[in-house]
C-alpha cells in the first residue's frame, strides 16, 4: 500500500464515522454578515463577541505599528521577538485582569498547553473538569502530573475526586471559565472554596469569558469576586485579534517565562496585534454598553427559543447551544438554516454525547435585531417542518 493509499483509507473511515471535516471560505472580513463559500450569510457561530475584530480604530492603531514595526517579531520573546508593546501589553493584561502580572503567548492553546505542561511535576495531580476544552486535555496529557477527570461543574463529584487524591504532592483544579460547547459557567466561587478546604491550586482558562463576563469584562473571576492562582485567556475571542495570555503572581509568570516550552521555543506575536490587543482591552474596559447590549441579544435568543419549544442549554453566555437529539437531524438542521442565509453549525458526537447533537449558536453585540429575527424566524420554521416543535 502506498503512502498515500494508506492515507486515503483513514479518510474513508473518518467519512464513515460522519466525522469528516472541510473549510469554508470566507471573502469578507469578520463581521455579522459575511460572504461564506460564494454565498451570503448571516454568521452566528463567529468569536468576536464584542465585533472588535473588525473595529476601524484597532486597525488603525495596527497599521500604525505595522509601519514602525513591522509584520513578523523575528524571534522568540527571550531572543530578539520582544518589543516595548509586548511588555506593554502584558501589564496592561495585568492591570485588566487585577493581577500583579502577565505573559503573552502565541495563543491560547500553546498557553494551556505551556502552564499545563510546566507547573505540575510528577507526584501532582490535575482535577479536569469533564468537558474542558481540547487544549486543557492536550495539556494534561503533557504533563508529568497524573489526570482525574470531574463530572461536568458538578461540585458532589469534584468534591469526591479531592477526597480520593490526598496522597499527591499538589493538586490542581483547572477548569475552562464558559464551556465552549455547551455554555456553561464554572461556578468559580464554589470550585475556590473547594479548593480553600482541600488545600489545592485554581486554573481557570477564560478563553470565553474574557471580555464578555463581570462588570469590566474582566471574566469569571470578576463574576464572582474570586481570585484565582492562574488565570489564562486568549486575545483571539472577544478581545477580536490573536494570542493567548497567562496572568497571576509575579513569581509565577517569572516561573513560566523560564519553564513554559511553548513561552521558550515560539516566536513572539506581531508588535502590530500587541498594540491592536492593547487598544481592544482599553475599549472592553468601557465597554459596559456593549456587553449589556450582549447580554440583551442573548437573553432574546434564549427565551424566545425556549418558547417555541427548542431544548436550550448553557446560562447566559454568548455560547447557545440549541439540542436537535440525533447527528443527521442536527446536519439536516443547519443545512436548512443555511438555506435560510444562516450559518450556524451541528456539533455532533464524539464532541457532544450521543442524542445531544446540537446546533451551537454564538451572538455578537455587533448583530442587528433584524438578523435576530431572521434567525429567530428560521428556527421556527424549520423546527415545524422538522416535526420538533408545534
Ligand atoms: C478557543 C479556546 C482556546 C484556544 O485559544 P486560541 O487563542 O484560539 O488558541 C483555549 N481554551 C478555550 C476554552 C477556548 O475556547
Amino acid at each position: 500500500m502506498s503512502f498515500d493509499q494508506w492515507l486515503t483509507q483513514r479518510i474513508e473511515k473518518t467519512k464513515q464515522a460522519g466525522l469528516y471535516r472541510r473549510l469554508r471560505t470566507m471573502s469578507t472580513a469578520p463581521q455579522p454578515q459575511m460572504v461564506v463559500n460564494g454565498t451570503k450569510q448571516i454568521v452566528f457561530s463567529s468569536n468576536n463577541y464584542l465585533g472588535l475584530a473588525n473595529d476601524p480604530i484597532l486597525i488603525e492603531k495596527a497599521l500604525e505599528t505595522l509601519n514602525e514595526f513591522g509584520l513578523g517579531s523575528s524571534g522568540s520573546r527571550l531572543t530578539t521577538g520582544n518589543t516595548e508593546w509586548h511588555e506593554k501589553l502584558e501589564q496592561r493584561i495585568a492591570n485588566f485582569k487585577k493581577m500583579e502580572a502577565a505573559l503573552l503567548f502565541s495563543s491560547g492553546y500553546l498557553a494551556n498547553m505551556g502552564v499545563l505542561s510546566s507547573l505540575p511535576v510528577k507526584g501532582d495531580v490535575l482535577l479536569s473538569d469533564q468537558l474542558n476544552h481540547a487544549s486543557i486535555i492536550d495539556g494534561c496529557r503533557l504533563s508529568k502530573a497524573e489526570t482525574v477527570i470531574y463530572q461536568h461543574a458538578d461540585m458532589n463529584s469534584l468534591a469526591q475526586k479531592l477526597r480520593e487524591t490526598q496522597k499527591y504532592n499538589r493538586r490542581f483544579i483547572v477548569t475552562d471559565g464558559v464551556f465552549s460547547m455547551d455554555g456553561t459557567i464554572a461556578p468559580l466561587d464554589k470550585i475556590m472554596k473547594l479548593a480553600k478546604r482541600y488545600d489545592a491550586y485554581v486554573i481557570v482558562d477564560d478563553a470565553h469569558a474574557t471580555g464578555v463576563l463581570g462588570e469590566g469584562g474582566r471574566g469569571t473571576s470578576e463574576l464572582f469576586g474570586v481570585s484565582p492562582d492562574v488565570v489564562i485567556g486568549t486575545l483571539s475571542k472577544a478581545v477580536g485579534i490573536e494570542g493567548g495570555f497567562v496572568s497571576g503572581s509575579s513569581v509565577l509568570i517569572d516561573f513560566l517565562l523560564n519553564h513554559a516550552r511553548t513561552f521558550i521555543f515560539q516566536t513572539a506575536v506581531p508588535p502590530a496585534s500587541c498594540a491592536a490587543a492593547y487598544a481592544a482591552i482599553d475599549m472592553i474596559e468601557k465597554g459596559k454598553d456593549k456587553r449589556e447590549n450582549l447580554l440583551r441579544k442573548i437573553k432574546i435568543i434564549k427565551n424566545t427559543l425556549e418558547a417555541m419549544g427548542f431544548k436550550v442549554y448553557g446560562q447566559d453566555t454568548p455560547i447557545i447551544p440549541v439540542i436537535i437529539g440525533d447527528a443527521e437531524t442536527s446536519v439536516q438542521f443547519s443545512k436548512k438554516l443555511q438555506e435560510n442565509g444562516i450559518y450556524a453549525p451541528a456539533i455532533r458526537p464524539p464532541t457532544v454525547p450521543n442524542g445531544e447533537s446540537r446546533i451551537r449558536l454564538t451572538v455578537t453585540a455587533a448583530h442587528n435585531d433584524t438578523q435576530i429575527e431572521h434567525l429567530l424566524t428560521s428556527f421556527k420554521g424549520i423546527g415545524r417542518e422538522l416535526k420538533m416543535i408545534t
